[in-house]
Order: C-alpha cells, then sequence, then structure tokens
C-alpha cells in the first residue's frame, strides 16, 4: 500500500521507501514506494514527472494494486523524491479550471461528465440536465462567469468523508476527485473559452489558459 501524501498536501519533495522496483522489459523500470508527492495520471490529469534519487520519473500510473513510478533506472532503499513543481503547477491551474468549467454547465443546465485536462487539449464534456432542454451556450458568456468565479481567489477545501476526498474552493458546491488543485482560485489566472461543440446532445467546452 502506498500512502497518497498528494491528496492533502502540496509538497513537491519528501522522503520514501522503495517497496520494489522491477523491470517492465522496454529499458524502464516500475517502482512502488510506501508514500508519494507523485500524482498519478487518471481523472484527465497528466501524471507528474520528476526525479527518485536524482533517477528521472517519465510517468506515474495508478494500478489496482499500487501506484507505480516509472523510471530509468534502478532504484532502492531510503530515497529522495522530487516533483517538477513547474509541471504540477501547470496541470494544478488546467485541471482546476476544469472544476470550474464543470461548475459554470452546471448553472447552465448541463452536467459535467468527462474532462481531458492535459496541456494543449484541455477540454470538458457535458450532457444537458434534461434531455429535452438542450440550450447553446455561448463562449463569451460562458468565459466571463468562468472568469468572474475565479477572479474571486476562494480559498481550497479538502475533505474526506467515507474514504473519499472531496474538493471545493470557498463554498461553491464541492466534488469527489484524486487531482491536484491550485490553493487560491485566482492562481488559475485567466480562462480563454476556445470552443463549444454540440454534437449527438452533448457540448464540448475547450479552454486554455491565457
Ligand atoms: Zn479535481
Amino acid at each position: 500500500m502506498t500512502e497518497l501524501l498528494y491528496l492533502f498536501e502540496d509538497s513537491t519533495e519528501c522522503t520514501a521507501s522503495v517497496l520494489s522496483c522491477l523491470p517492465t522489459g522496454d529499458g524502464l523500470y516500475a517502482v512502488a514506494l510506501d508514500r508519494t508527492i507523485f500524482h498519478p495520471q487518471g481523472g484527465g490529469q497528466p501524471s507528474d514527472i520528476g526525479t527518485i534519487n536524482n533517477v528521472s520519473v517519465v510517468k506515474v500510473v495508478h494500478t489496482p494494486e499500487a501506484v507505480l513510478h516509472i523510471t530509468d533506472r534502478e532504484v532502492a532503499g531510503e530515497v529522495v523524491l522530487k516533483v517538477n513543481s513547474e509541471k504540477r503547477h501547470l496541470h494544478s491551474r488546467l485541471h482546476s479550471a476544469g472544476h470550474i468549467i464543470g461548475l459554470v454547465g452546471d448553472q447552465l443546465g448541463w452536467h459535467a461528465t468527462r474532462g481531458n485536462h492535459f496541456p494543449g487539449e484541455a477540454r470538458v464534456i457535458f450532457e444537458p440536465h434534461v434531455p429535452a432542454s438542450v440550450q447553446l451556450v455561448d463562449c463569451v458568456q460562458f468565459q466571463a462567469q468562468v472568469n468572474q468565479i475565479i477572479t474571486q481567489a476562494f480559498v481550497r477545501v479538502l475533505n474526506e468523508n467515507n474514504g473519499i476526498r472531496t474538493v471545493t474552493w470557498g463554498d461553491l458546491p464541492a466534488y469527489p476527485c484524486g487531482g491536484t488543485h491550485v490553493k487560491t482560485l485566482n492562481e488559475i489566472g485567466q480562462v480563454e473559452i476556445k470552443k463549444i461543440k454540440l454534437k449527438k446532445g452533448q457540448i464540448t467546452v475547450s479552454y486554455a489558459l491565457i
């Protein structure tokens, strides 16, 4: 079992013990640790990258059994973990923006079903609350509503109920989520809604950070 420190803290450096380090067959290694600050890929958010004892962590994946850190060399024993904090912050900003986009869509009659928060391809996909009452959403209006919420600089609130971590900012509605998030909403900066596409009763809201 790996203790998932990234769920409740933002630190990008810590120590851990290597539980196993196995070759993956393609020249890389899959490393399991007793605890980790590395966010694995999931929920539409890319994984953290960084180092374990100065060995590159190229990707982190969450399997049903463990969080596996994919490295390009072997590691063992007590190790120092360092997450690339610049990439972490970018991913947290993009992912947190996805939450606010989901919230605004909800206010406009749409329910967010999935998202992709990778740089350059960020989007949230919605289905209507009531299928028969599909209303097209205006890009400019949507963007204004998102940025109006973000500039209020609400502070992040993390909670855990029955083993499920929820996240929100200020008194906005909370959602269960295992991703990484900005501490205050205005860290996101401004969001550009690039396109809203209606197809087969769903809308895809594509966005970027300005
Ligand atoms: Zn989230």
